[in-house]
C-alpha cells in the first residue's frame, strides 16, 4: 500500500491541522475504509473555558466520513474525565454514550464516535483506525493465530471479536498499556489501531502493517478459486434479461417498504459469481460488522433459469426471495432477546451467476455505498479463503450488530422521509421550461430523478446542476427521442440498471409548429403527431410494462395545454395532436386503474420563461392570430387570465407534485389546468 504522507504538504500543520490531513488520506483510500468506516483521533493541551491548561481528546464525530471530513467534525472531550473509566468492570452502551455527552467541551460539536473510550484508552497523541481489507482478511480464517504470527513475529496486540464499546476499548487499553512496545492492534474480524506522537507516525505504522498484510496475501494464496462456467453470456442476452428481471425484483422486495436497485456486472462481480465455491462463501457471512450494517448477514444467491421466459424466471425468483424472508424471520426468533423490532426482511444484495449483482435500499445512496462495500466483502472472502479458509462473525454476533441499539438509534436521528423518498421519475423534454421545473422540484421531494431529453449537451448540463444543488446520487440522465423506439429502449434500460424500474413518468416532450390548416405543410403536421401524439404514447407504453412488471402502482403525468379543451386558429398541428395525447391519458387512466396505476394531465398556458416552445416564430404567429403587437404577448396572456397573474415553469411542477405524490392518490382521468384562470378551457 503506497505511503501518501506528503512532508511538504504537512508543512506548517498544527495537531488537527495534521489530524485532518492524515484522515482524509486514510478516507480516500478504499481498501482501508468505506463511506463512513474507521476513525481517528489526537489529543492535545489547550485552555479550557477558565483558562486553565487541560488534555483535549479531539475524535471524529458520529456520521462524518474520514475522506472529506473537516474540522469542525470533530469531537473534543475533556480526557482526564475519560482515562478513569478503564478501572470500571463494565458499562452499558447507554451509560457511555450518556456519560461522553457530559465529556463535551463543545455542545455545538458533533456527537463522539461509538469508538472513543478506545481512542481515550490508548496512552498516545495520536490514533488511527481503519478497517482495511488485508487485515480483516488476515483475521476472517480458521488459521487466524498462526497467520498473524508469521506475519507480525509476535510484535501485534490481538482482540477476538466483540462489538465495540467499553469491554472492546477496556481490552485494548489494557493490552497496550501492559505492551507498550506492540506495533499496533488488531481486532478480529473488525480492523487495525495504530498510534504515535504524531499524526505522520500513525500513519505511518497503519501503512507499513497494512502493507505486510497484503505482501503476506500475495505470497501465500494457496488455494484459488474454480470457474464454474467457461462461458459469459451473450452480452445482449444478458441485458435484456436484466431488464425483465429487475422490475420485478425491485417489486418482489417492497412488499414492506418502497427500495430502489442498483445493478453491477463489473469483472470483478461476475468473477466471484462464476466461482464454483461462490455459492457457498457467500453465504458464510460479513467481513467485518459494519459492512454488515448495510449488506446484511448474508446476500440472496439466485439459480435462475436463463432461457428468457419472464414468467418462469418470475417464479423461481419469487420461490428463493420468499425462502429468502422465512430464514430472516427463524434467524430473528432464534437470536432476538424478545425487545427488537424486526427490521425489514428482504435481502441488501442479491447475486445472480452470469448476471450480475443488485443492491437494494431505500435511496441511491444506500444501494451505492452497500454496491461499495460488497466488492470488498469479495476482496476479503476471496483472499481468506486463498491462504485458509473464510470464516465470519457467529450467528448471535451478526445478529447483536444488525440490532445493535446504538444502530438504531442513529438511524430515528435521521430527517423523516419525504413525500417522494424511494420513489423513481422519468421526465421527457427534461432540458428545459418546464420540464426542468419539474425535474427539480420531484428531486427536492426526495425522488430518484432521470432526466431525458432530445438536446444531449443540454440535459447533460441539467443533470450537473441538478447533481451540484440537491443530490449527486439521485440524479441521472441521458438524450432521448420520443419518436424512436430503440432510443427509448436505450434510456429505460439505463433507468432500470441504476434505479431498478420507474414509480412517475412525466411526458412532457413536445414541440409547437403554427400555421392555417389551407397551408400547413403534412410534414408539418405529421411530425406534430409523431412528436405531440405518438412520442407519449410511446413512453407511455414502455412505462406501462414496467410498472405492471413491478406490480407497486405508479404515477403518469401528462403534460396537455390549454389548447385541449380550448384550440386556437392557425394552431391546428399543434392543437389537434394535443388532444389525442389528452385521449391517450384518459385511456391509460381506464387500463390502468385496476393496476393502481394514475393517469392525469396538466393544462398550462403561456408560460414562457424557459421554454423553447415559444420561439420568436411562435410569439409572432400567436401575436398576430391575437391582432396584438408581439412585444405585448406576454402581457396580453395574463390579463386575459381571470387572475391576471403570470403563469411560471414552477407553478406546473407545484401541479406536477401533488399528482406524482401520494397525496392524489385517489386521483386518476383528471385534468388539471395551471393557467391563471382562461374560462374558455375549464376541463369539462
Ligand atoms: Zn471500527
Amino acid at each position: 500500500m503506497e505511503n501518501l504522507w506528503s512532508d511538504s504538504e504537512a508543512k506548517g500543520m498544527n495537531d488537527l491541522d495534521s489530524l485532518v490531513y492524515m484522515s482524509r488520506l486514510i478516507g480516500a483510500n478504499t481498501e482501508l475504509v468505506v463511506w463512513g468506516g474507521g476513525n481517528t483521533s489526537i489529543k492535545v493541551t489547550e485552555p479550557d473555558i477558565a483558562g486553565n491548561d487541560i488534555e483535549v481528546l479531539k475524535i471524529k464525530g458520529s456520521g462524518s466520513d474520514l475522506k472529506t471530513i473537516r474540522h469542525n467534525q470533530f469531537a473534543h472531550l475533556r480526557q482526564a474525565d475519560i482515562v478513569p473509566l478503564i478501572e470500571r468492570k463494565d458499562m452499558t452502551d447507554e451509560d457511555m454514550v450518556d456519560y461522553l455527552d457530559k465529556c463535551m467541551l463543545d455542545p455545538k460539536n458533533p456527537r463522539p464516535s461509538v469508538e472513543t473510550l478506545l481512542h481515550a484508552f490508548l496512552p498516545f497523541k495520536c490514533v488511527a483506525h481503519s478497517h482495511a481489507d488485508a487485515i480483516v482478511s488476515l483475521t476472517n480464517n480458521v488459521d487466524q493465530q498462526k497467520v498473524l504470527t508469521d506475519v507480525y513475529k509476535g510484535n501485534m496486540g490481538l482482540v477476538e471479536y466483540i462489538r465495540p464499546g467499553f469491554l472492546l476499548s477496556k481490552l485494548v487499553g489494557e493490552q497496550v498499556i501492559q505492551n507498550p512496545n506492540l506495533r499496533g492492534v488488531i481486532l478480529a474480524k473488525h480492523g487495525l489501531f495504530t498510534w504515535g506522537d504524531t499524526a505522520k507516525e500513525a500513519y505511518d505504522r497503519h501503512i507499513d502493517l497494512v502493507t505486510e498484510a497484503e505482501t503476506y496475501l500475495k505470497d501465500h494464496q494457496i488455494k484459488t478459486l474454480t470457474h464454474g462456467h467457461t462461458h459469459d453470456l451473450d452480452p445482449d442476452k444478458q441485458k435484456s434479461l436484466v431488464e425483465i428481471l429487475t422490475p420485478m425484483m425491485r417489486g418482489l422486495i417492497s412488499k414492506t417498504s418502497k427500495k430502489v436497485l442498483k445493478y453491477d456486472n463489473s469483472k470483478e462481480i461476475m468473477n466471484f459469481l462464476s466461482y464454483q465455491e461462490s455459492p457457498e462463501l457467500s453465504q458464510i457471512g460479513p467481513a467485518t460488522p459494519d459492512h454488515l450494517i448495510h449488506t446484511k448477514q448474508k446476500p440472496l444467491w439466485v439459480e435462475l433459469d436463463k432461457s428468457g421466459d419472464s414468467n418462469a424466471m418470475y417464479t423461481s425468483l419469487k420461490t428463493q426471495l420468499d425462502d429468502y424472508v422465512i430464514n430472516y424471520d427463524k434467524w430473528y426468533e432464534q437470536h432476538t432477546s424478545g425487545s427488537d423490532i424486526k427490521l425489514d426482511p428482504f435481502p441488501r444484495v442479491i447475486l445472480i451467476p452470469q448476471l450480475g449483482m443488485w443492491t437494494t435500499g431505500k435511496d441511491a445512496k444506500a444501494t451505492t455505498i452497500t454496491g461499495d462495500i460488497y466488492h470488498h466483502t469479495i476482496n476479503v472472502m476471496t483472499k481468506s479463503e486463498g491462504i485458509s479458509s473464510f470464516i465470519s462473525l457467529s450467528d448471535q454476533d451478526a445478529y447483536d450488530m444488525e440490532y445493535w441499539p446504538l444502530e438504531q438509534y442513529k438511524l430515528t436521528l435521521a430527517p423523516p422521509d419525504k413525500d417522494l423518498a424511494s420513489k423513481v421519475a422519468l421526465i421527457t423534454g427534461a432540458a428545459n421550461g418546464i420540464g426542468k421545473a419539474i425535474a427539480a422540484t420531484l428531486a427536492t421531494e426526495g425522488a430518484h430523478v432521470f432526466l431525458t431529453d432530445i438536446d444531449e449537451t443540454k440535459v447533460q448540463e441539467v443533470v450537473e446542476e441538478l447533481k451540484d444543488t440537491i443530490d449527486p446520487l439521485r440524479i441521472s440522465g441521458c438524450s432521448m427521442d420520443v419518436t424512436n423506439q430503440q432510443s427509448i429502449k436505450e434510456s429505460y434500460s439505463q433507468l432500470i440498471r441504476q434505479f431498478g424500474g420507474i414509480d412517475i413518468l412525466v411526458s412532457n416532450a413536445g414541440i409547437a409548429p403554427d400555421g392555417a390548416i389551407d397551408t400547413l405543410e403534412l410534414a408539418d403536421w405529421q411530425r406534430s403527431l409523431d412528436i405531440n401524439t405518438t412520442g407519449h404514447f410511446l413512453v407511455a407504453s414502455h412505462s406501462l410494462r414496467i410498472m405492471k412488471s413491478q406490480d407497486t402502482g405508479g404515477s403518469m403525468i401528462f403534460i396537455g395545454t390549454k389548447n385541449i379543451p380550448a384550440p386556437g386558429a392557425e394552431f391546428g398541428a399543434y392543437s389537434v395532436a394535443k388532444a389525442a395525447e389528452g385521449q391517450l391519458a384518459r385511456i391509460i387512466a381506464l387500463e390502468g386503474g385496476e393496476f393502481g396505476i394514475r393517469a392525469n394531465i396538466i393544462n398550462p398556458d403561456a408560460v414562457f420563461q424557459g421554454t423553447n416552445l415559444w420561439s420568436d416564430k411562435i410569439k409572432e404567429a400567436r401575436a398576430s392570430a391575437h391582432g396584438i403587437d408581439v412585444t405585448k404577448i406576454e402581457e396580453f396572456y395574463q390579463n386575459r387570465s381571470l387572475l391576471k397573474k403570470p403563469v411560471f415553469a414552477e407553478d406546473v411542477a407545484e401541479a406536477a407534485l401533488f399528482l406524482a405524490s401520494d397525496r392524489s392518490s385517489k386521483t386518476t382521468g383528471a385534468m388539471i389546468p395551471v393557467d391563471s384562470g382562461v374560462k374558455e378551457a375549464f376541463p369539462r
